[in-house]
């Protein structure tokens, strides 16, 4: 029940999600005017509006002009009504599931932002990292176990979560340095922000899986011929990947991990 609940919410926020994407990297407002065909301009009405269902009764094309909806909208409309009830499944009735599910959607925004335009934009990172470093305090139990580091006085989740954001932050700066044309100042900026939601050592496997997966993806582009080698693929949606999965089942992770190691002779352990 709460479960259904949650995939209804989430369908919501998706459709909130589409609206974000489509209106920021314009730098329009996100609240005025109301929707619109992008065709025809015609206002929409509710009954246009109702996620996934609206798109299917209207057969994907808009209501007054016939111009085609994006597939993209009930699309992220069903994929953010998945990852909430993911969520809801993994973490149940609490508040890590509403900490989850904003950072996921946020995670959703970068990555549909960055494949549409090649952008990360700062109204996105700026507000998200500082959301980040007031929810870190009260944030110990998720993902990876975070070891203790000496703290300053101050909560060990947040000085956990502020070495880990300036030490992404770091790696990829330098990275960024010596090969300016594969990572971008965007890339940079939200590497921090994984290291702020993650901590640390999950912020490692996150930025792990990116590396690798977008390495993947490149070749794959390679030998296909998809791309020239000068045409970078952004890296943001692989950045938001690794963060999503170490948000969803970093625990068991290091959990796995750590049974993993403890089999290992010696030095690997
Ligand atoms: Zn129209």
């Amino acid at each position: 029940m709460l479960g259904a609940l949650a995939f209804l919410l989430g369908v919501s926020v998706g459709s909130f999600v589409n609206v974000v994407a489509d209106r920021l990297p314009g730098g329009r407002s996100l609240v005025r005017p109301r929707s619109f065909c992008e065709s025809c301009n015609r206002t929409l009405t509710s009954l246009d509006l109702v996620p996934i269902v609206s798109y299917l009764w209207l057969r994907g094309r808009c209501r007054h002009c016939g111009a085609r909806i994006p597939l993209r909208s009930p699309l992220v409309e069903l994929f953010t009504g998945a990852l909430f009830t993911l969520t809801y499944l993994r973490f149940g009735y609490s508040a890590e599931t509403v900490v989850v599910c904003a950072a996921l959607s946020v995670l959703l925004i970068v990555t549909l932002i960055d494949l549409e335009h090649g952008l990360i934009l700062n109204v996105i990172v700026f507000p998200t990292m500082a959301a980040l470093v007031v929810v870190a305090p009260f944030w110990s139990e998720l993902g990876f176990a975070r070891p203790l580091l000496g703290s300053l006085g101050m909560p060990a989740s947040l000085f956990n979560s502020l070495i880990a954001g300036a030490g992404a932050f770091a790696i990829f700066l330098a990275i960024a340095l010596i090969s300016p044309e594969g990572m971008g100042a965007g890339d940079v900026k939200f590497a921090g922000v994984l290291g702020l939601m993650l901590g640390f050592p999950g912020v490692l496997f996150a930025l792990w899986l990116a590396v690798v997966t977008g390495g993947l993806v490149a070749v794959v582009f390679l030998l296909l011929r998809k791309r020239g080698r000068k045409d970078a693929i952004p890296f943001g949606p692989f950045l938001a990947l690794g963060a999503a999965v170490v948000l969803l089942v970093g625990a068991d992770l290091s959990t796995g991990y750590q049974e993993f190691a403890a089999r290992l002779p010696g030095f690997w352990a």
